[in-house]
């Protein structure tokens, strides 16, 4: 779907502000959450260890232990890497600060977390991505100093050949439930891939940082936006650098990565 230019035209500050999800009507997005909040009541298995649970979200005991990693460890302020040091940023932050502003992560990518994100994108599980959405959109709403109310979110594209692997991209799947759970706009053409690009999980960690580099593109203007980059894992933030230069590049005020795990630091083979 293309960016509405011409809407934008007659009206940018409504465009780039407005609080709805998907775009839709305010009336829409408050029927969409009522719906959604009737759907968290439903009962169901938990989806890690199948006690009680509802609206496929984690029972209690699976969300605490899922979330224990971002409570207790350190963490890079700026990229969200687990660390042993609290309130310095990692290494590669201090020596060459990315592009995007921060990162918000709902949990380190570990067991037993990882379980959900493995499942959804082998085994196809589709319904994961609504349980991992709400452990992100608890550490979004939790986060210090939290996001502008005119923030937008825009998902990761999938490429081409991700599209025909899986047949769906899961980064699009989280951001489609998160919006049900926060109050910001999603916009996912506000982001294109300029090519098919190489295959991060193949490439080791020098050559991810050239593989992406001005494979994303923002089409339109977005003066003085609040993005939010909605993705499903963050290995070595090469991805979220390039997609955040092609946002400052369109104007942007301030990119934000909202990832549902945060790797620890690999230097080959990242899982993403
Ligand atoms: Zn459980
Ligand atoms: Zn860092």
């Amino acid at each position: 779907m293309a960016y509405p230019f011409a809407a934008r035209e007659s009206a940018p500050a409504a465009s780039l502000r407005s609080p709805v999800g998907h775009g839709c009507a305010p009336w829409a997005w408050r029927l969409r959450r009522a719906w959604d909040d009737l759907l968290r009541r439903v009962p169901c298995d938990c989806p890690l260890c199948g006690g009680a649970a509802a609206g496929h979200l984690l029972c209690g005991a699976c969300r605490d232990e899922v979330s224990a990693s971002r409570a207790a460890a350190a963490h890079c302020p700026v990229c969200a890497l687990p660390l042993r040091l609290r309130g310095q940023p990692c290494p590669d932050c201090a020596l060459l600060r990315p592009a995007f502003d921060r990162v918000i992560a709902a949990f380190d990518y570990a067991t037993p977390g990882d379980q959900l994100i493995r499942h959804m994108k082998s085994r196809r599980r589709h319904a994961h991505a609504r349980t991992l959405a709400g452990l992100l959109a608890d550490a979004v709403l939790a986060a210090e100093p939290p996001l502008p109310r005119h923030t937008i979110m825009v998902p990761v594209p999938a490429s081409l050949g991700a599209l025909k692997r899986r047949g769906f991209n899961p980064a699009a799947e989280v951001a489609r439930a998160l919006a049900r759970r926060l109050p910001y706009a999603l916009r996912p053409e506000l982001l294109r891939r300029t090519r098919e690009g190489r295959r991060q999980a193949r490439l080791p960690r020098e050559q991810r940082l050239s593989s992406v580099e001005h494979l994303y593109t923002c089409p339109v203007p977005v003066p003085g936006a609040s993005i939010a980059v909605v993705d499903d894992v963050l290995t070595t933030g090469s991805t979220l650098d390039s997609i955040a230069r092609a946002f400052k590049a369109a104007g942007a005020a301030s990119v934000t990565g909202l990832v549902v795990a945060r790797t620890p630091y690999t230097d080959s083979r990242p899982k993403r």
